[in-house]
């Protein structure tokens, strides 16, 4: 790979001044756009003029100029010829699934997903759309390699998958995947800036922006990162799923989380700095902890391949309770007599979230995927803030532990 900096990628941006010079860009709120002469129109809509020759405007659903402006920051830090950004991570990736597959098309994707990814693939899709998909470990390439069909069209994965932590071998997936004409398409949501997967050889790369790359839990919000005739394809006026489902992100929105931006690499490496300490004590206190940032983690190698310098393993760890009663019991202990988070679900927010995923975000996954996908009954998902003081939330979850009777 090549020494590719996010932090740098996105400081090298032109910088998007304010309408009168102010330090920060203007929030363009219009939903249509006027012209000088009329036969500019339909230039604009035969897609011959638009944002990148001379900032013709269309309508909001179609490019929205402050929305452009975040999704030009999102392809920087992602690496990305160009990206745009949409209502929420689901629509992001719906509208990718939708864009690259059509009715009778295959997908294969990791057999540990967000619930609401698993849900969008295993139920909804097939009876709607005929879009059929096999779930697979994604870390055993040769399961994967069995699973293409001619019909594939889409590989999916999430890079650290949600909730188990395992690490997709994006190489070796994105080469597998352009073996058979498919597209390797990675959902980076735990791990912005961490790992760069389209540098890594992925074809898109999705992100709900609900998470860390907002880091205050206040906006519902998504991005799609590929290739700019990706992107145009997306906002087609007679096939785009961008342009014809019109999951469109308010500009209001792109604003927030544009000025989010700057500090997010210091968020990743305190998020990242926290989960190690903490990971690191709980391993050491011989409580069952998945954190990639331990050596024991089967992809540790393979992050520590991956990931680029500064930001860490990663913000979350999880916690096997053993049982779902043990699970709730900790969670509560954690929250209401220690005070070292909050039970909620969602991740990246700058104090801890705690959810045990097998009975919310990974519900929508049947009993057997949840056994297969090691989605265990008691696994409490925590995602590590950085309020307060590392030694006092130590303090904290060591005695809740011992109060649920995982540690003495
Ligand atoms: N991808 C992952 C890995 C997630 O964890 C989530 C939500 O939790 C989503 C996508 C969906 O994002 P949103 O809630 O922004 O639609």
């Amino acid at each position: 790979m090549s020494n590719f900096d996010p932090l740098e990628s996105l400081a090298d941006m032109r910088h998007e001044f304010g309408e009168h010079g102010g330090v920060n860009m203007s929030i363009e709120t219009s939903t249509t756009f006027t012209v000088m002469q009329a036969a500019t129109m339909p230039e604009i809509f035969q897609g011959r003029i638009g944002p990148e020759q001379g900032g013709c405007y269309l309508y909001g659903r179609h490019f929205n100029p402050t929305v452009y402006v975040l999704g030009k920051q999102i392809a920087a830090l992602e690496g990305a010829e160009s990206a745009y950004c949409t209502a929420s991570g689901m629509s992001a990736i719906s509208a990718t699934i939708l864009q690259l597959c059509s009715a009778g098309d295959h997908v294969i994707a990791g057999h540990t997903l967000y619930g609401g990814t698993f849900a969008l693939l295993n139920a909804y899709l097939p009876p709607r759309t005929g879009i059929a998909t096999s779930f697979v470990d994604i870390t055993d390439l040769a399961a994967v390699e069995r699973a293409f069909t001619p019909r594939t069209k889409v590989l999916y994965c999430e890079t650290m998958s949600n909730p188990t932590l395992r690490v997709a071998n994006v190489p070796e997936l994105a080469r597998l995947a352009r073996a058979r004409g498919a597209k390797l398409v990675v959902d980076n949501t735990f791990c912005p800036l961490i790992v760069s997967p389209l540098r890594h050889g992925a074809d898109i790369v999705v992100h709900s922006l609900t998470k860390f790359m907002n880091g205050a839990s206040d906006v519902i919000a998504g991005a799609i990162c590929g290739t700019t005739a990706f992107v145009q394809t997306l906002m087609d006026l007679h096939q785009g799923s961008l342009m014809l489902l019109g999951p469109t992100m308010d500009p209001i929105v792109a604003y927030d989380i544009s000025l989010r931006l700057p500090h997010l690499g210091l968020r990743m490496a305190e998020h990242s700095r926290r989960a190690l300490i903490l990971a690191t004590r709980l391993s050491e206190r011989g409580v069952p902890v998945i954190y990639p940032g331990l050596p024991a983690h089967p992809e540790h190698g393979l992050l520590s391949r991956l990931k680029n310098s500064d930001f860490g393993f990663g913000g979350i760890f999880c916690i096997d309770a053993g049982t779902t009663e043990r699970a709730f019991a900790l969670m509560e202990e954690l929250q209401n007599r220690d005070r070292f988070g909050y039970m909620a679900v969602s991740l990246g927010y700058f104090d801890t979230l705690m959810s045990c995923s097998a009975a919310t975000t990974s519900s929508e996954m049947p009993g057997d995927a949840l056994a297969r996908g090691g989605v265990l009954p008691g696994l409490v998902r925590v995602s590590i803030g950085y309020t307060g003081s590392v030694e006092q939330r130590w303090r904290q979850l060591e005695d809740a532990l011992r109060h649920v009777g995982m540690i003495r």
